[in-house]
């Protein structure tokens, strides 16, 4: 999954560098910690000077990850993260393919002249890095890392090293469930080497909700629900207001996108929140119809076929007028973005 010659690349450049930063995106999720976290943890024992930087807050449900509490967080911590990244002979960056999924970190990155590896597995659009080890077939990041390491000795995985990518693979593949090949269960397979509580991860990351979130998932479904069977379409809404109403913390709509997909006939789900500065937008889908592309082309994101991201400036009324007019286009021809 990882050619050769790159892999002996990669070895060589974190072995040369003292220094090394690792970037991973906004709203960072499961696979963008687990990815960062464990090459983290394997640089440490390498006793190289590394710290993972976010661009903002870490939701609550990932937060008992090893190696947490070492995060910088940009949003909080600017100073401090930029004097990381100048003071870096390497940074790598991990699980996005856009600078823009950094911001506003982007510039920073743009302006120094600092040796910078990617590793991602969306579908590559822009090319900004000296080097890119990316693969939009496997599930993961975090499926990239144990590539890269692994080979590497008998020793170079542990017990952090193996919860982070065991995390980052079950967030990112929905436990199991998309994207998952027969080498994704071997690796998971010799994960289970290194000492991990499987059922503590799952409850870690599953089993911590607030009551809050809970209501607001309640409230969602029973309320909020608008499912188009005409188009296989269902999508949810939350407006300002509803988040204030319901104590909203960062993390706590994950996952709600997937419900509609599990209402028979639904193949096309989408969820839009009203934050501050605009409408962010979530996109699922089952099958060929390829929501990156449709986030892309017309709500200013992208991401993977069936799991994408994008953002709206105009108002909620707006977007959701301007998503439900380009449903009958696709109700033909739900698959004509390949
Ligand atoms: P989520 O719906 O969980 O926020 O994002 C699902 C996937 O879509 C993420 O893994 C990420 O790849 C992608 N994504 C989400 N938001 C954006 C966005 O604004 N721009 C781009 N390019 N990708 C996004
Ligand atoms: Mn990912």
């Amino acid at each position: 999954m990882i050619a050769q010659s790159k892999q002996t690349a990669f070895i060589k450049d974190i072995y040369e560098a003292d220094n090394i930063t690792l970037i991973t995106h906004v709203n960072p999720d499961g696979d963008a910690l687990g990815a960062s976290l464990a090459l983290f943890h394997f640089l440490q024992k390498q006793n190289k000077n590394v710290r993972v930087i976010v661009p903002n807050h870490v939701p609550e449900f990932l937060q008992w990850m090893p190696g947490f509490d070492q995060i910088i967080i940009f949003e909080f911590q600017q100073e401090e993260a930029k004097q990381y990244v100048k003071n870096s002979d390497l940074i790598v960056l991990l699980d996005f393919s856009a600078l823009n999924r950094i911001e506003p970190l982007d510039d920073l990155i743009r302006e120094i002249n600092i040796k910078s590896i990617l590793i991602d597995h969306h579908p590559f659009f822009e090319s900004f890095p000296d080097m890119t080890i990316s693969n939009a077939k496997v599930s993961s990041t975090a499926e990239l890392i144990y590539e890269l390491l692994a080979p590497i000795d008998k020793n170079a995985l542990d017990t952090d090293i193996a919860i982070s990518i065991y995390t980052g693979i079950m967030t990112d593949t929905v436990d199991f469930r998309y994207n998952v090949r027969q080498r994704t269960f071997q690796i998971l397979a010799d994960l289970l080497n290194y000492n991990i509580d499987i059922e503590a991860i799952h409850s870690n990351v599953y089993d911590k909700f607030s009551e809050n979130r809970m209501n607001l998932l309640g409230y969602c479904l029973h309320q909020k629900l608008i499912v188009l069977p005409k188009y296989k379409t269902a999508y949810i809404t939350i407006t300002k207001d509803e988040l204030k109403q319901f104590s909203f913390m960062p993390g706590d709509s994950e996952g709600f996108v997937n419900y509609p997909l599990s209402i028979k006939n639904i193949t096309f789900s989408a969820l839009f929140i009203e934050e501050e500065q605009f409408i962010k937008i979530s996109f699922r889908s089952k099958g060929d119809f390829a929501v990156n592309k449709f986030a892309d082309r017309y709500f200013n994101g992208g991401g993977h076929k069936n799991a994408a991201g994008g953002l709206s400036y105009n108002s909620l009324n707006e977007t959701i007028e301007k998503f439900t007019s380009l449903l009958p286009y696709y109700e033909t021809n739900m698959n004509f973005i390949n």
